[in-house]
C-alpha cells in the first residue's frame, strides 16, 4: 500500500518548528545555558539572547523592545493584560468591553472578574463575525477601564476593523485598548501604533516558533499590577526566571515572519482561496464561514449541512489531513462553537463546520489532495442522513453521484 500523504492543516491550533528555530535553541540548551540573572558570563550570554529577542518580538509589531514583557504563552499575556488592569485601575472604574467571539482565554477571565464584582459587555457580531467599531462607542461610560477585542478570530479568520476601534477608544480618553493578536501576529501585518493599542498580545507556536512562550505588548505608561510575584524578572511585570530557549526561539520565529511575511501572506492566500473554491464547488450545502474578504490569509472554514463535523474529522484523518471542527468536545458532548452561535448560526451548522488553516509547510498539491478526498467523505457520511435524503427527494437539483463503491459503515 502506498503511504499515505500527511497534509497538516491546523496551523491555526499550533505550527510545526522553524528548523532554524529549533537549532538556536539547542544552542541556548546545551551551550549558552546560564540563567540571564547571574553575573558570569554564561549568565550574561543568556541574557543577551533574551535581550536580542525582545528586540525581534517588538520589530514584528513595530513596537520598541522595553515594551515587551514575556510571559508562558498567550493565554497568561492574555490573564495579564485583562486582570493587571482591571486590578491596577480599580480607583478608576469597573467596567470591560469585549466581544462575543474572544478566545476562552479572554473569555473566561472576564466571567471570572465579573464574580469579583467587574461589569463586562459582550458585544455581539454580524453574520461575518465582524465587530461594530459603532457599538463600542456605545458601550463606552466613564466607568470603562478596559476594552479587549481581538485582532483576528482564531475560528472562522475574520479581520477586525481594529484601528477603526482603536480611535473610538481613544476618542473616549481613559480606556485602554488591549487586542488578542495571536492569530495576526506573524500572519497579516500588525502596527502598534496603527492600531492604537496599549496593549497587544502574541503567541510563539502559532507562528512557528516553540511552545509555551508568548508576550504581552505594553504601550510605554500604562498602568498595570502583575499577577505572578517572586522577583523583578521583566522589569517587576513578571517574576520567574526567564524561559531562555522559548524566548530566543520566539525571537527567531518573529524575525522569520518579518522577512518572510509578504511571501507567506502571498503563499497562504492562493493556498486558502484554492481550498476554498476547490470544495465549495463540488459539495452542495456547503457555505463559507466568516467575511468574504477581511479574513486571515491562512484559514478556510465551512460548513456542510448534513454531517456533523467530527465524523469528518476522523475521516479525514484516516487520509493523512489533520484539521478542526467547530465542536468541542466538553465532558462528553459536543458544544457547538461560540463563536459560530454568536454569528447566529443554526446550531446544525455550527456543528458541521470544518475549520482548515494552512501554512508554509504546505502546497498546491496538499490542497488537491483535500479536494479530492473530501467530496467522497460528505458524500458517504450524507448516506447515512435521513434528513439529507428528505431535502434532496424532489429537489431540482440532481443528488451528487454516489461514488462506484459504497462503503456507508466504514467512516
Ligand atoms: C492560541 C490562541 C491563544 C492562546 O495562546 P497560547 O500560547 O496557546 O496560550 C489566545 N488567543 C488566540 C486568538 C489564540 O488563537
Amino acid at each position: 500500500m502506498a503511504e499515505t500523504r500527511r497534509v497538516y492543516l491546523d496551523h491555526a491550533a499550533t505550527t510545526p518548528v522553524h528548523p532554524e528555530v529549533v537549532k538556536i535553541m539547542d544552542y541556548y540548551m546545551l551551550e549558552a545555558f546560564g540563567n540571564p540573572s547571574s553575573i558570569h558570563s554564561l549568565g550574561r550570554e543568556a541574557r543577551k539572547g533574551v535581550e536580542e529577542a525582545r528586540e525581534q518580538v517588538a520589530a514584528l509589531m513595530g513596537a520598541t523592545a522595553n515594551e515587551i514583557v514575556f510571559t508562558a504563552g498567550g493565554t497568561e499575556a492574555d490573564n495579564l493584560a485583562i486582570q493587571g488592569v482591571a486590578y491596577g485601575r480599580r480607583d478608576v472604574g469597573n467596567h470591560i468591553i469585549t466581544s462575543a467571539i474572544e478566545h476562552h482565554a479572554i473569555l473566561h477571565t472576564c466571567q471570572h472578574l465579573e464574580k469579583e464584582g467587574y461589569k463586562v459587555t459582550y458585544l455581539p457580531v454580524d453574520k461575518h463575525g465582524m465587530v461594530d467599531p459603532d457599538d463600542v462607542k456605545k458601550a463606552l461610560t466613564p466607568q470603562t477601564i478596559l476594552v479587549t477585542i481581538m485582532a483576528a478570530n482564531n475560528e472562522v479568520g475574520t479581520i477586525q476593523p481594529s484601528a477603526v476601534i482603536g480611535r473610538v477608544v481613544k476618542e473616549h480618553g481613559q480606556a485602554y485598548y488591549h487586542m488578542d493578536a495571536v492569530q495576526t501576529y506573524g500572519n497579516w501585518p500588525v502596527n502598534v501604533n496603527d492600531l492604537h493599542v496599549d496593549l497587544l498580545t502574541v503567541s510563539s507556536h502559532k507562528i512557528y516558533g516553540p511552545k509555551g512562550v508568548g508576550a504581552l505588548y505594553l504601550r510605554k505608561g500604562v498602568k498595570l499590577v502583575p499577577i505572578v510575584f517572586g522577583g523583578s524578572h521583566e522589569r517587576k511585570r513578571r517574576a520567574g526566571t526567564e524561559n531562555v530557549p522559548g524566548i530566543v526561539g520566539f525571537g527567531k520565529a518573529a524575525e522569520i515572519a518579518r522577512e518572510t511575511l509578504d511571501q507567506r501572506i502571498a503563499h497562504n492566500t492562493a493556498l486558502r482561496d484554492r481550498l476554498i473554491s476547490g470544495l465549495l464547488s463540488p459539495i452542495d450545502y456547503a457555505h463559507l464561514n466568516g467575511h468574504p474578504t477581511q479574513r486571515l490569509p491562512n484559514n478556510v472554514n465551512i460548513s456542510i449541512e448534513f454531517v456533523e463535523g467530527e465524523s469528518m474529522l476522523l475521516n479525514l484523518d484516516m487520509k493523512g489531513i489533520a484539521a478542526s471542527s467547530g465542536s468541542a468536545c466538553t465532558s462528553g458532548s459536543l458544544e457547538p462553537s461560540h463563536v459560530l452561535l454568536a454569528m447566529g448560526l443554526p446550531h446544525e451548522l455550527a456543528h458541521g463546520s470544518l475549520r482548515m488553516t494552512v501554512g508554509t509547510d504546505n502546497n498546491m498539491e496538499d490542497m488537491e489532495h483535500v479536494i479530492a478526498t473530501l467530496p467522497d467523505i460528505v458524500r458517504r457520511l450524507r448516506q447515512m442522513s435521513p434528513l439529507y435524503a428528505d431535502k434532496i427527494k424532489g429537489h431540482a437539483a440532481a443528488p451528487l453521484t454516489p461514488a462506484g463503491e459504497e462503503h456507508p459503515h466504514d467512516v
